[in-house]
Protein backbone atom coordinates (compact mmCIF):
# COMPACT_ATOMS: atom_id res chain seq x y z
CA UNK A 1 0.00 0.00 0.00
CA UNK A 2 3.17 2.37 -0.31
CA UNK A 3 2.35 5.78 -0.93
CA UNK A 4 -0.74 5.76 -2.76
CA UNK A 5 -3.20 4.02 -0.74
CA UNK A 6 -5.34 4.94 2.47
CA UNK A 7 -7.89 3.72 4.99
CA UNK A 8 -10.85 5.33 6.40
CA UNK A 9 -13.83 4.59 8.64
CA UNK A 10 -17.20 6.63 8.50
CA UNK A 11 -17.85 6.76 12.28
CA UNK A 12 -20.55 5.95 14.14
CA UNK A 13 -21.77 9.71 14.55
CA UNK A 14 -21.27 10.45 10.40
CA UNK A 15 -23.21 6.90 10.01
CA UNK A 16 -26.16 7.53 12.75
CA UNK A 17 -26.73 11.12 10.95
CA UNK A 18 -27.14 9.74 7.60
CA UNK A 19 -23.93 11.36 5.83
CA UNK A 20 -22.11 8.43 4.80
CA UNK A 21 -23.12 9.00 1.00
CA UNK A 22 -22.39 13.09 1.67
CA UNK A 23 -18.56 11.57 3.05
CA UNK A 24 -18.40 9.51 0.17
CA UNK A 25 -19.39 11.81 -2.34
CA UNK A 26 -16.59 14.26 -1.12
CA UNK A 27 -14.17 11.44 -0.99
CA UNK A 28 -14.48 10.84 -4.49
CA UNK A 29 -14.55 14.33 -5.89
CA UNK A 30 -11.27 14.40 -3.93
CA UNK A 31 -10.06 12.05 -6.03
CA UNK A 32 -9.91 8.79 -4.27
CA UNK A 33 -10.53 5.69 -5.54
CA UNK A 34 -12.86 3.08 -3.94
CA UNK A 35 -10.93 -0.07 -3.58
CA UNK A 36 -12.82 -1.81 -1.23
CA UNK A 37 -15.68 -0.82 1.06
CA UNK A 38 -18.09 -2.17 3.69
CA UNK A 39 -20.77 -1.40 5.97
CA UNK A 40 -19.85 -3.68 9.73
CA UNK A 41 -20.16 -2.67 13.36
CA UNK A 42 -17.08 -3.28 15.85
CA UNK A 43 -17.09 -5.09 19.12
CA UNK A 44 -15.64 -3.43 21.99
CA UNK A 45 -12.35 -5.78 21.95
CA UNK A 46 -12.04 -5.31 18.50
CA UNK A 47 -12.53 -1.18 18.38
CA UNK A 48 -9.65 -1.86 21.79
CA UNK A 49 -7.37 -3.88 18.97
CA UNK A 50 -7.47 -1.01 16.38
CA UNK A 51 -6.90 2.07 18.55
CA UNK A 52 -4.16 -0.29 20.82
CA UNK A 53 -1.54 2.31 19.99
CA UNK A 54 -3.65 4.91 22.18
CA UNK A 55 -3.95 2.66 25.02
CA UNK A 56 -2.42 4.70 27.47
CA UNK A 57 -4.91 7.91 26.76
CA UNK A 58 -7.46 9.04 28.74
CA UNK A 59 -9.83 8.94 26.19
CA UNK A 60 -9.00 5.30 25.20
CA UNK A 61 -11.84 3.71 27.25
CA UNK A 62 -14.78 6.10 25.86
CA UNK A 63 -12.82 5.58 21.94
CA UNK A 64 -13.52 2.31 22.48
CA UNK A 65 -17.27 2.49 23.39
CA UNK A 66 -18.29 5.46 20.92
CA UNK A 67 -16.37 3.16 18.02
CA UNK A 68 -18.46 -0.12 18.67
CA UNK A 69 -21.81 1.73 19.50
CA UNK A 70 -23.26 1.64 16.14
CA UNK A 71 -22.60 0.45 12.30
CA UNK A 72 -19.60 2.13 10.60
CA UNK A 73 -18.61 2.27 6.84
CA UNK A 74 -14.48 0.66 6.03
CA UNK A 75 -13.07 1.53 3.06
CA UNK A 76 -9.73 1.17 1.21
CA UNK A 77 -8.80 4.34 -0.84
CA UNK A 78 -6.65 4.64 -3.61
CA UNK A 79 -4.94 8.14 -4.99
CA UNK A 80 -1.48 9.46 -5.68
CA UNK A 81 -0.03 10.83 -2.24
CA UNK A 82 -3.16 9.16 -0.12
CA UNK A 83 -2.46 9.30 3.61
CA UNK A 84 -1.24 12.80 3.36
CA UNK A 85 -4.06 13.82 0.90
CA UNK A 86 -6.91 12.16 3.03
CA UNK A 87 -5.66 13.80 5.84
CA UNK A 88 -6.01 17.19 4.20
CA UNK A 89 -9.65 16.59 3.05
CA UNK A 90 -10.77 15.26 6.71
CA UNK A 91 -9.21 18.25 8.52
CA UNK A 92 -7.88 18.30 12.43
CA UNK A 93 -8.92 15.58 14.89
CA UNK A 94 -11.11 18.56 16.81
CA UNK A 95 -13.65 19.98 14.12
CA UNK A 96 -13.28 23.48 16.05
CA UNK A 97 -9.41 23.34 14.80
CA UNK A 98 -10.53 21.90 11.29
CA UNK A 99 -10.29 24.34 8.72
CA UNK A 100 -13.31 25.00 6.31
CA UNK A 101 -14.36 22.84 4.07
CA UNK A 102 -13.30 19.84 5.60
CA UNK A 103 -15.16 16.88 6.11
CA UNK A 104 -14.97 16.86 10.05
CA UNK A 105 -15.63 20.69 9.94
CA UNK A 106 -18.48 20.19 8.13
CA UNK A 107 -19.87 16.74 9.96
CA UNK A 108 -17.94 15.99 12.92
CA UNK A 109 -19.87 16.88 16.10
CA UNK A 110 -16.89 16.84 18.82
CA UNK A 111 -13.61 15.84 18.95
CA UNK A 112 -14.21 12.35 19.70
CA UNK A 113 -17.23 11.68 17.65
CA UNK A 114 -15.35 13.80 14.46
CA UNK A 115 -17.22 11.63 11.30
CA UNK A 116 -14.36 10.04 9.90
CA UNK A 117 -10.90 8.28 10.32
CA UNK A 118 -7.77 8.89 8.29
CA UNK A 119 -4.81 6.35 8.45
CA UNK A 120 -1.40 8.68 9.68
CA UNK A 121 0.91 6.94 7.51
CA UNK A 122 1.35 4.40 5.03
CA UNK A 123 2.45 1.38 7.26
CA UNK A 124 -0.37 2.16 9.76
CA UNK A 125 -2.66 2.20 6.38
CA UNK A 126 -1.26 -1.23 5.27
CA UNK A 127 -2.24 -2.01 8.78
CA UNK A 128 -5.68 -0.95 9.12
CA UNK A 129 -6.56 -2.02 5.61
CA UNK A 130 -5.59 -5.36 6.94
CA UNK A 131 -7.55 -5.62 9.76
CA UNK A 132 -10.84 -5.22 8.27
CA UNK A 133 -10.63 -6.90 4.49
CA UNK A 134 -8.83 -10.23 3.52
CA UNK A 135 -7.76 -10.34 -0.01
CA UNK A 136 -10.37 -12.45 -1.11
CA UNK A 137 -12.68 -8.91 -0.31
CA UNK A 138 -10.26 -6.55 -2.15
CA UNK A 139 -11.55 -6.78 -6.23
CA UNK A 140 -9.23 -4.07 -7.20
P1 LIG B 1 -6.77 11.32 14.39
O1 LIG B 1 -5.53 10.70 13.81
O2 LIG B 1 -7.03 12.72 13.86
O3 LIG B 1 -7.99 10.44 14.26
O4 LIG B 1 -6.51 11.53 15.95
P2 LIG B 1 -5.81 10.60 17.06
O5 LIG B 1 -5.07 9.45 16.41
O6 LIG B 1 -5.03 11.51 17.95
O7 LIG B 1 -7.02 10.03 17.91
C1 LIG B 1 -7.80 8.95 17.46
C2 LIG B 1 -9.25 9.25 17.73
O8 LIG B 1 -9.46 9.34 19.14
C3 LIG B 1 -9.76 10.59 17.19
O9 LIG B 1 -10.09 10.56 15.82
C4 LIG B 1 -10.98 10.84 18.07
O10 LIG B 1 -12.11 10.05 17.66
C5 LIG B 1 -10.47 10.32 19.41
N1 LIG B 1 -9.86 11.39 20.22
C6 LIG B 1 -8.69 12.05 19.97
N2 LIG B 1 -8.43 12.95 20.93
C7 LIG B 1 -9.44 12.84 21.84
C8 LIG B 1 -9.73 13.50 23.07
O11 LIG B 1 -8.99 14.38 23.53
N3 LIG B 1 -10.88 13.13 23.70
C9 LIG B 1 -11.71 12.16 23.21
N4 LIG B 1 -12.83 11.86 23.91
N5 LIG B 1 -11.47 11.53 22.05
C10 LIG B 1 -10.36 11.85 21.37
Amino acid sequence: MANNRTFTMIKPDAFEAGNSGAILKMIEEAGFKIVAMKATQLTPVLAGKFYEVHKERPFYADLCKYMSSGPIIAAILEKDNAVEDFRALIGATNPANAAEGTIRKIFAKSIEANAVHGSDSDENAAIEGNFYFSQTERVL
